[in-house]
């Protein structure tokens, strides 16, 4: 794929918006690849500028009584970026770090990967700014409850339907649709629990939702590898993160004959020349929080990981982590983003300069909505879809996904990156164009 870089975008744009441009901001970030894709496919400019901003920002505030009796203010976010084509969708975070424009800028991304993996749906994300690690059950039940009583006007089955991301799980999905149903008439309280994805499998969650962000991006990797000479038997890779996406990915990868040879999170850096046991990695995180000290692997330094000479680095944790520093230390052939915006624009600058193939976040990691799309529909029409049948069709909407990148890189001569947008930005322009703008 061609790594030709788009034009720079006029100040013109960001003065209309009233944006005071800052290039560390993630969702400044995020609106300069909407915006230049925006342009590269030849948008009307009341498009550009509809896509460039989200269409509503709540943000709310409730108190919870904390285990010790006292009580603690919380703030809770929601951002519905654009709903042209379907119903709002798109994860809810609780993290210490979670902020308005973060969430704005996770959820255009939503919008972005919809639109690019082909559900109707819209793009949104939540987020309560909260240390979910240093929570109770209780304490952490107490804060879904209210932050779902909060947004319960603002969401719903048809409207904006949340699902995990980091620091919530399929335990909290169950929490928020139970509230949701409580909250609800009679006649609608069952088909209520719709408000929600990522449920447990109990509660009406699909099979093979917990792993489909990972699959997903194994379906990509499936479909990219072998056209740049790479076989997945045998591939080596890296991967930032061994959470939800990291570890299934690092799984199903070594399943497949792929050797994970280091992984990087919170808690340090590990290193198996041979290859990490994917599996028993996975269970001891679960068990112990992080891969530091994990008995099969030797624990390297920071900028060891990234210089590895593997195959493929897999960034599964946070934002913005790969900069320029540490993009001019990456060795891999190819990096293949599993977490939301883990480059960033500078970074991206550096890969491309070095000639790293980049298969961009929005595609990558768009398993997770499609699945989440899956357990909708199965929900709505009251059908239970075997594993298998999840897997087939998450697999044929990754690799149409995966083409239409390719397709728009050829037709715009663009980057990975901004092909990406540039697919998804052309289906939501085609239907503002057939059905106009109100009035
Ligand atoms: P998770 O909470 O399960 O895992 C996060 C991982 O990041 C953990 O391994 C943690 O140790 C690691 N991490 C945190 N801080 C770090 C740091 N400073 N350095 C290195 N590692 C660090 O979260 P997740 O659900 O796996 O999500 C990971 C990324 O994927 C996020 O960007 C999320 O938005 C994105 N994503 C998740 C899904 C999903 O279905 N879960 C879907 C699409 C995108």
């Amino acid at each position: 794929m061609t790594t030709e870089k788009p034009a720079p975008l006029p100040d013109s744009i960001f003065e209309e918006l009233a944006i005071h441009r800052d290039p560390d901001n993630v969702f400044h970030q995020t609106m300069e690849h909407v915006l230049a894709a925006s342009m590269i496919t030849e948008l009307p400019h009341h498009q550009q500028i509809i896509l460039a901003q989200p269409n509503n920002e709540i943000i709310v505030q409730f108190p919870v009584r904390m285990d010790d009796g006292h009580h603690k203010l919380f703030k809770g976010y929601r951002v519905q970026h654009n709903n042209a084509l379907g119903p709002y969708k798109g994860g809810i975070r609780y993290h210490p770090d979670v902020s308005l424009d973060h969430v704005k800028s996770l959820a255009t991304l939503m919008t972005m990967k919809c639109a690019l993996v082909g559900v109707p749906f819209g793009g949104a994300k939540g987020g309560l700014r909260c240390d979910p690690w240093n929570m109770s059950p209780g304490e952490q039940e107490r804060a879904t409850r209210r932050l779902t009583t909060a947004l319960s006007t603002q969401i719903g089955p048809e409207y904006d339907i949340p699902a995990p991301d980091v620091g919530t799980n399929e335990q909290i999905m169950a929490w928020i649709a139970d509230t949701y149903q409580q909250m609800s008439d009679g006649a609608d309280q069952q088909d209520n629990k719709r408000v929600v994805t990522g449920k447990p499998v109990c509660c009406g969650g699909s099979l093979g939702r917990t792993k489909a962000t990972g699959q997903g991006l194994v379906f990509v990797l499936e479909e990219a590898m072998p056209s740049l000479g790479i076989p997945i038997e045998g591939m080596t890779c890296s991967l930032i993160g061994y959470g939800n996406v990291g570890g299934w990915t690092g799984q199903l990868l070594s399943g497949l004959g792929a050797k994970v040879q280091a992984v990087m999170d919170h808690s340090g850096a590990i290193y198996n020349e041979d290859h990490l046991p994917a599996q028993h990695l996975f269970e001891y995180v679960g068990k112990n929080g992080g891969v530091a000290g994990f008995p099969q692997s030797e624990p390297i330094s920071t900028e060891d990981f990234y210089s590895l000479n593997v195959d493929v680095l897999i960034p599964a944790a946070l934002e913005q982590m790969i900069g320029p520093d540490e993009a001019s230390l990456i060795n891999a052939k190819v990096v293949a983003e599993g977490a939301n915006a883990p480059t960033t624009p500078r970074g991206d600058e550096v890969l491309m300069e070095r000639g790293v193939e980049i298969l961009p976040a929005i595609l990558c990691n768009s398993g997770g909505v499609t699945v989440s799309y899956f357990e909708w529909v199965q929900n709505k029409t009251s059908t239970t879809w075997t594993e298998a049948e999840v897997d087939k069709r998450l697999r044929s909407h990754m690799t149409e996904a995966a083409a239409r990148v390719r397709s728009a890189a050829g037709k715009y001569h663009c980057g990975t990156r901004i092909a990406s947008f540039c697919a998804a930005v052309e289906l939501i322009g085609e239907v503002y164009q057939v059905r106009g703008v109100f009035p």
